[in-house]
């Protein structure tokens, strides 16, 4: 028997290459088939008769094909099917290119069906590559008339041919099982999951798709949040180290900084402290535009804990940054006895009462209780082993769960275990709303105001003829004594092959390939023709470890005194990297990055008393187009992500990609209504049962979404 589970391969009328190409669209069951929705919708409801068609306009008619001839076009590159259609009230001529094989499959005196653009040529109105079917042998027509789904596709698989298997194994949805409780159905006026199914492959109306997406849509997110609140039940039950607020100890780290804290950093530094104190675990966010000066609060917080006696893991996303927060946090911590280390996959460091030197016993240093632990990833893949962990500061990424903050330390203390504060750290603004939704529930503490003495950076755009005149101008700050990043362009990865895993390796191969020559080409070119008096540096990421830190050493240099002049990078510089004496940011092939990378790049300079420019070079001389003029004109980030969301969506502005939230959830992240809504249904769920046994297959759902996570 055929059933919704049956391997794809083995249902009838599908051959193997015919499964492969299903496979490659991720379906591998018949149920799967069901499952692949329409990507759109094409509009072939407008119903006409031969007589009253007007050009321009797309419409569906009923004739029958009096004749059908394949003509070759005269460089004999193309085929032509033109065939005459009738339908009682006038005839119309039907136009195909290259699809010689219809004047086979569509005979003359066939009653037909045809869905396309009215178009003029020089014998009159003709229908333009119509969509078409014959009459006869529909039951129900699935090409043409109404709206007509198109679904993604793939090589050798067309939506035509979607269509047809999907109408041959249709009959299957009356097997499915509804996921969502009758109670949500009701509450929620939502349709149930067979309905919502037909609907969606055959809409009646374009309401009636809205209806049938917006309840799967729910579906998801209502998952989602199920499982962030899951999580966050689940995290109440451990136990973390209270950490006495010491005051004293504050007030007199803050005095040694040269500098005011802004009010922004005393409140959130406030609101940390209050979290730490707690038996709980603290599970906070802390966003602040780029500059808003994150590393202070998080250099004080951590003292705070080391001071208590509990050690802090800081996590970086790159090893740039890792070495650079060592860098700072040996700097600014000095007079405050506490031994500090460095641990990245290519580098292990501690700093000792004073003292810095190489160490390759770090993990032991670690295990004997060494106060704060600076690195990357390299911390948990070395398994490496702490004392007593009270915090973990995760800068710049929120991939990171509950679940590596367990991996970092599990002590058991009556069957409860005891967990580490959690700081997560963002320049991405991301809406209460949002954070609730993907990252459980998070406390949010934001840095909404710059230092003081900052002078807003001037960006300007330029084109292609006025590239020399920059240049000049990059020449001069150089003089004055200041330093400039050069960023390449970024190379796109075609879009659409990312979704197969082996592509994806291929093409970040290709694209490492291409980023390197683009990179090595600029350098060259600003090293040996136009700033050959100057030094000129360059960073990518194929580097060793090694190299990246000295390249970036030579440029920090110190407060007056550095040895380069020009970096030439790729995007590893995007996050967080602190050179205050650089001024200038210019950026190639500028309208190849997102806004909040430029906005990202942006913020490496602007970062002392000094002014910065900021330049967007574009290949072209053509209008840069308002993407970039927003660049220019936007007054922090916080502006710029939400141009940003309207542009690229929230899946890709936030990072969430790969975080095993549903595509669907994602492409609805900017309805707020549909947030609301799964969050007041999700409440009302957990509040009945907070097991969710009683709703076995949203269970089931939610668990083979943290399936999908754990696979990544
Ligand atoms: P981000 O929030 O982007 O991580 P950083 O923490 O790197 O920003 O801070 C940016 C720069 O601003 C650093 O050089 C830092 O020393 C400086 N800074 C931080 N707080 C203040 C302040 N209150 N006043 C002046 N400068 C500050
Ligand atoms: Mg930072």
């Amino acid at each position: 028997m055929f059933s919704l589970s049956t391997p794809i391969e083995k249902a009838p009328r599908i051959n193997a290459p015919l499964a492969n190409k299903l496979k490659r669209l991720g379906i591998k069951t018949a149920r799967d088939l069901l499952f692949h929705f329409p990507s759109r919708y094409e509009d072939f409801s407008n119903l006409k008769q031969i007589k009253e068609l007007a050009l321009g306009e797309t419409a569906t008619i009923h004739g029958v094909i009096k004749k059908i001839v394949n003509i070759r076009t005269f460089r004999k590159k193309m085929f032509i099917t033109e065939a005459m259609i009738d339908d009682s009230t006038g005839t119309i001529k039907s136009v195909w290119f290259n699809q010689p094989f219809l004047a086979k499959t569509l005979k003359a005196g066939v009653k037909i069906s045809l869905a396309g653009k009215i178009a003029e040529g020089p014998k009159g109105l003709y229908v333009q590559n119509p969509a078409y079917e014959k009459i006869e042998n529909f039951s129900q027509n699935i090409h043409t008339g109404g709206l007509i789904a198109v679904y993604p596709e793939t090589e050798g698989l067309t939506s035509r041919w979607i269509r047809f298997l999907i109408k041959n194994y249709i009959f299957l949805v009356e097997n499915i099982e509804e996921t969502l409780p009758e109670e949500t159905l009701y509450r929620q006026n939502l349709w149930g999951i067979k309905k919502a199914i037909r609907e969606i492959h055959y809409p009646g109306s374009k309401d009636g798709v809205k209806k049938a997406q917006r309840r799967f849509a729910f579906e998801e997110m209502l998952a989602t949040q199920l499982r962030t609140i899951k999580e966050k039940i689940k995290l109440k039950d451990n136990l973390s180290p209270a950490i006495k607020p010491n005051i004293e100890l504050i007030k007199k780290f803050v005095l040694t900084l040269p500098f005011k804290l802004t009010d922004a950093q005393r409140r959130s530094l406030w609101e940390i402290m209050q979290d730490l104190s707690k038996s709980r675990p603290m599970n906070r966010l802390l966003e602040g535009d780029v500059g808003s000066g994150k590393t202070i609060v998080a250099a004080a917080s951590s003292l705070l804990t080391a001071k208590a006696g509990f050690q802090v893991a800081y996590l970086a996303p790159t090893e740039i940054l890792a070495s650079q927060h060592f860098a700072t946090f040996k700097k600014i911590l000095s007079e405050f006895g506490v031994s500090i280390g460095l641990c990245t996959s290519s580098q292990k460091k501690c700093l000792i009462g004073g003292e810095a030197e190489e160490k390759t016993l770090l993990p032991k240093f670690i295990e004997n209780g060494l106060d704060i632990v600076i690195g990357t990833h390299a911390i948990l893949n070395d398994k490496i082993k702490f004392k007593n962990l009270g915090l973990v500061i995760i800068d710049e990424q929120h991939r990171f769960g509950v679940e590596q903050r367990a991996e970092l330390t599990k002590h058991e203390t009556n069957n409860r275990s005891i967990i580490p504060h959690f700081l997560s750290m963002t320049a991405t603004p991301i809406p209460r709303t949002l954070a609730l939704t993907i990252y459980g529930d998070l406390d949010l503490s934001i840095l909404d105001e710059l230092p003081k003495d900052r002078k807003s950076i001037i960006t300007s755009i330029v084109k292609h003829s006025e590239r020399n005149e920059a240049y000049e101008f990059i020449r001069n700050e150089i003089k004055k004594g200041r330093q400039a990043f050069v960023i390449c362009p970024r190379i796109e990865i075609p879009a659409g092959e990312t979704n197969d895993k082996g592509m994806v390796k291929k093409y970040q191969q290709k694209f490492f390939r291409a980023e390197l020559k683009a990179v090595k080409e600029e350098y060259k070119k600003l090293s040996e023709n136009i700033f050959p008096d100057l030094r000129v540096a360059m960073l990518h990421g194929k580097m060793k470890p090694k190299e990246k830190e000295a390249v970036m050493k030579k440029f920090a240099g110190t407060k007056d005194k550095h040895e380069t002049d020009i970096l030439v990078s790729t995007s590893v510089v995007e996050v967080g990297v602190d050179v205050p004496n650089a001024t200038v940011m210019l950026i190639e092939g500028a309208e190849t990055f997102g806004l909040s990378q430029l906005h990202q790049f942006r913020g490496r300079i602007g970062r002392s008393e000094h002014q910065s420019y900021c330049f967007l070079f574009t290949t072209g001389d053509e209008d840069p187009g308002s993407r970039l003029k927003a660049v220019v004109h936007a007054k922090n980030g916080f502006e710029l992500a939400e141009k940003d969301l309207e542009i690229r969506g929230p899946g890709d502005v936030f990072g969430i990609r790969q975080s095993g939230v549903p595509d669907i959830v994602l492409k609805n992240l900017n309805d707020p209504k549909l947030l609301r809504e799964s969050r007041q249904e999700a409440i009302a769920l957990t509040q009945k049962d907070s097991s969710l046994k009683k709703y076995p297959t949203l269970l089931k759902k939610i668990a083979e979404m943290e399936r999908v996570v754990h696979f990544e």
